[in-house]
């Protein structure tokens, strides 16, 4: 039996266990519905609508696609085949942080990738070929705690840096679910949300990023040879800056050395770093103070000044998937459903969930995405078929490293697993 068979077998035994606690999406007969099945070479099928949860049920447990995802859309025909037809009623507003798309130090570990131009093999997450300069790559990309904490935290900083306090959302309206592999999704279902267009939603992305801020406009500049630094009684983000920066200075002197340094976040050369520490207690007790607003270190002209502010927004700001917020007819994955390249399942969890949800080790049943453990202990032989594979935990046991050709006998969630991932084959 070939493995997808294999796999499509158990999500469907997985859908009709679930049959009657499956997730329901709001809205649901306004929504559209797509899927990518699990033949090869076919591309996602959209444009479906389900009259209700119970067809959309008995669909699943007939046929369990690889992958099943519904619109942040409401239309009053979203089955038309056109999207001038389909009747648009308004979106939801959806946030994709996945660590896809931005880099996290554990990359540099589990993230493998081959060059297609030359060959050449590493680990994390280059831009170009550091051989060939070439950009197109073979890659593995893994999970493990570390990034999914990253993720948590940018999902953590959006609502209660941003989504709270600046826009005024209620968290009744917020619905938030772990995608089943590198991310979360935040979706925010209100009447005046739902109005948005594009345009104003490029404008909640920016915001949120930090990404084209004017610090100029926040107060800070330069007059007679003299940084004047950010307006106290500024609100939204010089409120957020400022409190960021006290926080850091209150850092122990190493740690705030190594971020001083990080490239990833402020960049600075040890000479700026040294004169930056020398002068932290004069620059803490001067913005704690607030008596007077120039800023000064010796050696920090205006632009190294707009350098330490880009690390802070850096901290601040969210990274998320910007095309997926701005585009008004995306699908995203259905709660509940189950993820084709992992097993693991689509989990909602409320806000106040969010801080103790652990997805490779949740001891809540309830709120486990790893759906394919087995009570008897079921092991299986895998060979595996990639290059090499890093370590997973998973479930608090580790696993591998593996190279191609080794013969594995695996605890049954994580075969699943192996067998989504197309790393693996049953032998
Ligand atoms: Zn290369
Ligand atoms: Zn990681």
């Amino acid at each position: 039996m070939n493995e997808y068979t294999y796999i499509k077998r158990l999500f469907q035994a997985y859908y009709q266990e679930k049959q009657s606690e499956f997730p329901k999406v709001s809205l649901f007969n306004l929504r559209e519905f797509g899927l990518i099945p699990w033949e090869k070479k076919v591309f996602m099928k959209r444009h479906m609508s389900f009259d209700n949860p119970d067809v959309l049920s008995n669909y699943l447990i007939k046929d369990a696609p690889r992958h099943l995802y519904s619109s942040g859309s409401l239309y009053l025909k979203p089955d038309a085949q056109h999207m001038n037809n389909k009747e648009y009623q308004g979106c939801d507003f959806i946030i994709d942080i996945d660590v896809d798309h931005f880099y996290t130090p554990c990359k540099d570990q589990h993230d493998l990738w081959i060059c297609k131009e030359c060959g050449n093999e590493g680990v994390g997450m280059p831009q170009t070929c550091p051989n060939c300069k070439g950009s197109k790559f073979t890659k593995v990309s893994w999970v493990c705690d570390q990034c999914l904490d990253v993720a948590k935290n940018e999902i953590n900083k959006l609502i209660s840096n941003f989504l709270i306090p600046d826009f005024g959302i209620d968290e009744k309206k917020m619905k938030i679910a772990f995608s089943g592999h590198r991310g979360y999704h935040l979706k925010i279902e209100s009447e005046d949300i739902r109005k948005l267009n594009s345009e104003e939603r490029r404008e909640i992305v920016d915001y949120v990023s930090g990404k084209n801020i004017n610090f100029e406009i926040l107060g800070l500049n330069e007059r007679f040879n003299r940084i004047n630094g950010l307006l106290e009684e500024n609100i939204g983000w010089s409120q957020k800056i400022m409190k960021k920066i006290i926080e850091i200075l209150n850092q122990p002197k190493q740690v705030l050395e190594n971020m001083l340094l990080d490239k990833n976040l402020f960049g600075f050369t040890p000479f700026y770093v040294r004169s930056f520490l020398n002068y932290k207690v004069d620059f803490l007790e001067l913005i704690t103070k607030g008596e007077r607003n120039v800023w000064a270190i010796e050696g920090f002209s205006l632009t190294k000044w707009k350098k330490f502010l880009r690390g802070i927004i850096t901290l601040l700001g969210v990274e998320l998937d910007e095309p997926v917020s701005i585009d008004i007819h995306r699908l995203i994955r259905y709660p509940g459903s189950l993820h084709g390249k992992t097993g693991f399942k689509v989990q909602e969890i409320e806000l106040n969930e969010l801080d103790d949800f652990n997805p490779l080790d949740e001891s809540n049943e309830k709120l486990d995405p790893i759906v394919f453990k087995s009570k008897k202990n079921l092991t299986h032989k895998l060979e595996i078929v990639e290059n090499k594979l890093p370590i997973t935990t998973i479930k608090g046991e580790s696993f591998g490293p593996y190279v191609k050709g080794e013969v594995i006998e695996v605890p049954h969630h994580f075969a699943v697993f192996l067998l989504c991932k197309e790393v693996a084959k049953t032998i």
